[in-house]
């Protein structure tokens, strides 16, 4: 499947459309989800052109792949999230319901979360 230029999650990186910006660096933006799930959701998304975990671990350079994962600690840390606990989750294709197909990690948290799967 061939990266989709136009994905909303696209032109936010360009800047063609804005964001609650949470954090940045040369390898990630991160953003308040337009539609929380939790007091505190937040998507970190890498720089460059990767649907999914799968293809960006195939594709992007080493450095790449380890500024993102930074990224999204660094995320945490902004968010004051990493002494009371926080959630990753990365939806990839159809059965897991992505519905933008630019990586991204969300980060949930602010509240005590319930099972991983309901
Ligand atoms: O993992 P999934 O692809 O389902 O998540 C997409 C997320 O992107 C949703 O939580 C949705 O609210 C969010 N979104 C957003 N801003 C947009 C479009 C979608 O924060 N403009």
């Amino acid at each position: 499947m061939a990266y989709d230029q136009t994905n909303i999650f696209a032109k936010i990186l360009k800047g063609d459309i804005p964001c609650n910006k949470v954090y940045e660096d040369e390898f990630a933006l991160a953003f308040h989800d337009i539609n929380p799930q939790a007091p505190v959701h937040v998507l970190v998304i890498p720089k460059g052109d990767y649907i999914s975990m799968a293809d960006f671990t195939a594709k992007a350079p080493a450095d790449l792949i380890t500024g993102y994962m930074r990224a999204v600690g660094k995320t945490a840390e902004a968010l004051n999230l990493v002494d009371a606990g926080y959630r990753t989750l990365a939806n990839a294709g159809e059965n897991a319901h992505q519905e933008v197909p630019h990586l991204h990690i969300h980060i949930f948290g602010g509240k005590p979360l319930g099972p991983m799967l309901d």
